[in-house]
């Protein structure tokens, strides 16, 4: 020892080593990132969240199999490998101990940093023990606060480990690039301030999220990820910026081929824009340069947000390119089959790209047009009609596939009548919406659905009168009438078809179908009325089954089984014992007695009628209520979970996708033109009735809202709408709306039904019902904000459809106010039909179709409610108070008589 210091005596001290600027982590190798360095790649499939081959492996006990997935990632180029147990059924730090034990068994993985993934810190500390080497954190970050992340970096940094810090705080997940930058800088802050990490040990991710949803706000989210990593590297050059690459394409799952696209083309922008590593399938990554071209342009215009329409030609694009048909054939390969078969293909799978090439083939090969239809094409529809009713297809689907059909009718039609070919006969099946009743959705997908099936579909519109109905099914032969409408007046103009086509000596079969027509009321009302069968039929899925055995063989069966069924319901109604309804006076006793001191009353800040028009439809837009529309659609499920719903998620997503790009088109053309008119009238109850004053005197009456009470003996509250109105002298009010978005539909319709294209027909109606739907909320919210108390409100969209807010708007027609005779009055006060243009039926169906009127409600009890079933005291009392005939109320409430 004396010589060695002798030795060294007068020599320097040594100096540490400066912190190395670059980033160093290591397994039983050094894995040192050079500025020069290769982009890193982190392995993702040993991740039992996102591959579920290692989970089951893992959950199996088989860790010798599990191994092999990192074996294979590492394969495959991974330069570092991420490891996750995050698992309800999983004991995670025993997990990944375990896990990591077996990986230093193994040389050529053990070679490699593990970055330990989990979102439980005893995984992370489980792993960072077990470990040798320098590992990487996934990841820490400001989600639970300063303090809880400088205790975990602590713990993090005794331990030696680098730290993955996640762009995540207390408010949540940051989606825009200055909240990414913002949050990042704050915990790298912290990190090499308090706790000593040096920059180079820290490695930001910004969050990559999922593009394509179709949620416009999530349009932007890849551009927010590269601005971020670009400002990011600048702020922190000696930080490393990672990713987990998936995830930008996770709306896309099912589609392996557009994943990989969209994932090799983020990958690319994101490394442009600095981005060092990234958590990828390694040995899976396809290379931006060899991407088909068609295909990368749309990938970049969904990642660059280049247009609305994105992720709708993406989709279009990949399902003509990749889209393997039933024997699970690619897209180079369907071309390759022959003729028939491809446009079989093309039908199945709605593709029309490559229609007039095959027909023209198809003709040389059959001779003559009538062949192809009744050849390859009608061979085509019935396995689409059969996919359907076996539930392999949905109705987005098969009115795609209907369009492929029309349009190659179309293109062959002229060749048909030059060599005046008579095409088979096929059955007719006639359709109509009954006289006073506007609504034709769901009849006109019956129509494309049965059209699939074979059938010739005359379809007469809406509004049509018994009459017509009837002389042209005798004209055409028609071998089925179809009758549909949706508002409750139209169920006794049906029983008045009925009644004709029995007048008249008819016997097809009559269908019955439409959103208030159920099997019992057939049973009850429609079916006496004519000896021909008649069926309800429930949706369009059914319909087409329904008329085949109605056509066929087992016709004798069906109907003798449908006629026993309603002979069923007929009697079980006539058995049913029902609750004896209360008295009128008793009910009107257990009326709803509320108070109406000044809180509970608004003043509108001006009276009298307002008119908007057109309201810009973009204001609508985030107030649209999107579950029904996928009703329409008969896609069950509640939006969004719906898109993500195992079976119908894709065809949810796509119909979606398409329905939004559309919607932006029509916000962007202004090609459908919504107007409202709303207005506030001094009111106060008077009995079961509200009178609506001319003026501020209270004097003179302008008109009377007729509000029904409900008997139910079981309530304590028997309420009428009336109860929510103050009786005089309160100083109440009253106010009406009426909104459509359904100026200009009937151009549309008209274009989209010229280019064959019944998809766009039904989507672009679907969506003015969602417009107008949006514009009645919307409204309600102006209207609240006009009563003052609206101005405090301060809720969101979501929130107001779920009526969070004070007050109601009951619609004529609906359970609180079953009579649709009401919407005259409400036309009458706002003077509608004058100031935009709506006008009622004779069964007081509003016209343009998308619309929505109503009473505004201002009471903080209002709820709605349904009147139920009305006694014969009461009809006569309310005939009595209408000054009209028993007979005639008899008729327009027939549906709550019982
Ligand atoms: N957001 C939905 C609204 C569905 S219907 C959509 O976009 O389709 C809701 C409307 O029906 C209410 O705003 C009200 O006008 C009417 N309504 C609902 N229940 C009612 C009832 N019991 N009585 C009268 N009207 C009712």
């Amino acid at each position: 020892i004396e010589a060695i210091a002798a030795a060294v005596r007068g020599a320097p001290v040594r100096a540490p080593a400066p912190p190395r600027p670059f980033a160093a982590f290591s397994g039983l190798e050094p894995l040192v990132v050079r500025p020069d360095s290769n982009f890193i790649l982190i392995g993702e499939r040993t991740n039992v969240t996102g591959s579920r081959a290692f989970a089951r492996l893992v959950k199996s006990g088989d860790f010798e199999g599990a191994l092999a997935v990192a074996r294979q990632q590492v394969e495959g180029g991974a330069n570092v490998l991420d490891v996750c147990m995050d698992e309800a059924l999983l004991d995670g730090p025993a997990a990944m101990t375990r896990f990591l034990n077996l990986v230093a068994s193994e040389p050529e993985v053990a070679r490699l940093p593990i970055m330990v993934d989990s979102s439980d810190f005893r995984v992370i500390e489980a792993g960072l023990k077990t470990l040798s080497g320098k590992g990487i954190v996934n990841s820490l970050s400001l989600k639970e606060g300063e303090a809880k992340l400088l205790e975990q970096a602590e713990r993090v940094r005794r331990l030696g480990a680098a730290v993955v810090l996640m762009a995540f705080d207390e408010k949540g997940q940051a989606t825009s690039a200055a909240r990414k930058v913002e949050i990042l800088s704050r915990a790298v802050q912290l990190l090499v301030d308090r706790v000593g990490f040096a920059v180079s040990e820290l490695v930001l991710d910004p969050a990559v999220l999922a593009v394509g949803t179709g949620l416009v706000e999530h349009a932007d989210y890849a551009l927010a990820f590269f601005a971020a990593v670009r400002e990011l590297k600048a702020r922190f050059p000696e930080a490393k910026i990672s990713g987990g690459i998936s995830n930008v394409s996770f709306a896309f799952r099912g589609h392996e081929p557009v994943r990989q696209a969209i994932n090799a083309c983020f990958l690319y922008h994101a490394i442009r824009a600095g981005l060092d590593m990234g958590i990828v399938n390694a040995g899976q990554l396809a290379v931006y340069d060899a991407l088909e071209p068609g295909l990368r342009e749309r990938v970049e215009d969904l990642l660059l947000n280049r247009r609305a329409d994105a992720t709708e030609r993406l989709l279009a694009h990949a399902s003509g390119l990749e889209q393997a048909d039933a024997a699970g054939r690619g897209p180079a390969e369907w071309r390759a089959l022959p003729v028939d078969e491809r446009l079989r293909h093309a039908l199945v799978h709605g593709v029309t790209d490559h229609l007039a090439v095959d027909l023209a083939e198809a003709l040389a090969v059959h001779g003559e047009a009538l062949a192809v239809i009744e050849g390859p094409l009608l061979a085509g529809m019935s396995d689409v009609g059969e996919r359907f009713a076996a539930g392999k297809m949905f109705l987005p689907q098969v009115v795609k596939s209907a369009r492929v059909m029309k349009r190659a009718v179309a293109e062959l039609e002229p060749r048909l009548r030059e060599h005046g070919a008579a095409a088979r006969a096929r059955a007719k099946v006639l359709l109509a919406t009954v006289r006073g009743d506007v609504h034709d959705i769901g009849k006109n997908i019956v129509g494309v659905v049965l059209g699939c099936n074979g059938y010739e579909v005359i379809d007469l519109g809406v509004m049509v009168p018994a009459e017509a109905i009837l002389d042209r099914a005798a004209a055409e032969g028609a071998a089925v009438v179809g009758l549909s409408g949706l508002i409750t007046p139209s169920l006794e103009e049906m029983t008045h078809v009925a009644t004709a086509m029995q007048r008249r000596g008819m016997t097809v079969p009559l269908l019955i179908g439409g959103a208030t027509t159920s099997a019992k009321h057939t049973a009850l009302k429609i079916a006496p009325a004519y000896q021909g069968p008649v069926l309800h039929v429930r949706d369009a899925s059914q319909a087409a089954g329904v008329i085949g055995e109605l056509l066929g063989p087992e016709q004798a069966a069906l109907v003798e089984r449908n006629r026993a069924r309603q002979q069923e319901l007929r009697d079980d109604y006539a058995g049913l014992v029902r609750e004896p309804l209360l008295g009128l006076a008793q009910a009107r006793d257990r009326r709803l007695a509320l108070s109406f001191a000044d809180e509970a009353l608004a003043r509108p800040d001006e009276l009298g009628v307002r008119v908007l028009r057109p309201v810009p439809l973009a204001e609508l837009v985030p107030y649209v209520d999107w579950t029904p529309f996928f009703h329409v659609w008969e896609l069950r499920g509640v939006f969004p979970a719906i898109l993500d719903k195992p079976g119908v998620g894709p065809q949810a997503r796509e119909v979606y996708g398409h329905g939004r790009a559309m919607l932006e088109e029509l916000v962007a053309t202004s090609a459908l033109e919504a107007r409202a008119v709303y207005g506030f009238f001094p009111a106060n109850r008077d009995g079961d009735d509200v009178v609506l004053w001319t003026d501020e005197r209270r004097r003179e009456a302008r008109a009377r809202l007729y509000c029904l009470r409900q008997q139910r003996p079981d309530r304590e509250a028997c309420r009428s709408l009336g109860d929510y109105v103050a009786p005089a002298p309160g100083e109440d009010y009253l106010g009406a709306f009426a909104v459509s978005a359904g100026f200009g539909l009937e151009a549309l319709v008209e274009r989209f039904t010229a280019e064959h294209d019944d998809y766009r027909v039904i989507l672009v109606k679907a969506l003015a019902d969602r417009l107008a739907e949006a514009l009645a909320e919307w409204l309600h919210l102006q209207a609240r904000r006009a009563c003052g108390f609206g101005r405090e409100e301060n809720l969101g969209p979501s929130e107001l459809l779920a009526e969070k807010f004070r007050g109601i708007r009951p619609a004529p027609g609906y359970p609180a106010c079953p009579d649709h005779r009401e919407k005259r009055t409400l036309f009458g006060l706002l003077e509608v039909e004058r100031q935009i243009g709506m006008r009622l039926t004779e069964s007081c169906a509003m016209w343009p179709a998308a619309a929505v009127s109503g009473w505004y409600f201002n009471h903080p009890a209002a709820r709605y409610f349904a009147v139920g079933r009305v006694g014969r005291d009461q009809l006569e009392d309310y005939a009595a108070r209408r000054q009209e005939s028993v007979a005639e109320n008899e008729r327009w409430l027939a549906a709550s008589l019982g």
